[in-house]
């Protein structure tokens, strides 16, 4: 069996960045199980894992494009203060969830002072280089109710 559409897919992988720092690994835990065809996982890898078989060991490199996206300048801004009631100490590097109007977004503090607080509403990976370096460790038919929803009900993802 081969990855493609409909298949829920398990990968264990290791992504690093463009200076070879890992930013996130699934070895060691839980493969990471996904919906093919679904964009579960960011397009770039989604499309270079199709047609891969269990066992096959894949290194993809995949520009922001592909991935999270080109940095946007606009979407740093300042906001007052008063936005963040309830908080009671800001500093950079803090995030937090937010409602975006494309849903749920995460937002990184850049800089907090009394009156204002400089927030960058970009992915943290927005404009980095990825490699995502692992192996496929499991194909199978998704079952109707997956494809119905569009993700895997199996693994950590999995949340009902
Ligand atoms: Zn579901």
């Amino acid at each position: 069996m081969q990855v493609a559409a409909n298949k829920v897919v398990a990968i264990h992988y290791t992504l690093t960045n463009g200076e070879g720092q890992v930013l996130d690994s699934s070895q060691g835990g839980n493969p990471l199980f996904y919906l093919h065809g679904h964009s579960n996982i960011i397009p770039g890898l989604e499309k270079k894992l199709e047609g891969r078989s269990v066992g096959d060991a894949f290194e993809v490199a995949v520009e922001p494009s592909e991935g999270y996206g080109e940095r946007d300048d606009n979407l740093v801004q300042q906001v007052q203060r008063e936005a963040f009631q309830g908080v009671d100490a800001i500093e950079p590097g803090m995030q937090f969830q937010t409602q975006g109007p494309g849903g749920a977004m995460v937002v990184t503090v850049v800089d907090a002072n009394e009156e204002t607080v400089t927030i960058d509403a970009n992915h943290p990976l927005a404009g980095v280089a990825l490699t995502f370096k692992g192996s496929v460790e499991s194909i199978r038919d998704a079952r109707e109710e997956e494809v119905q929803h569009g993700h895997a009900h199996e693994g950590d993802l999995h949340d009902h």
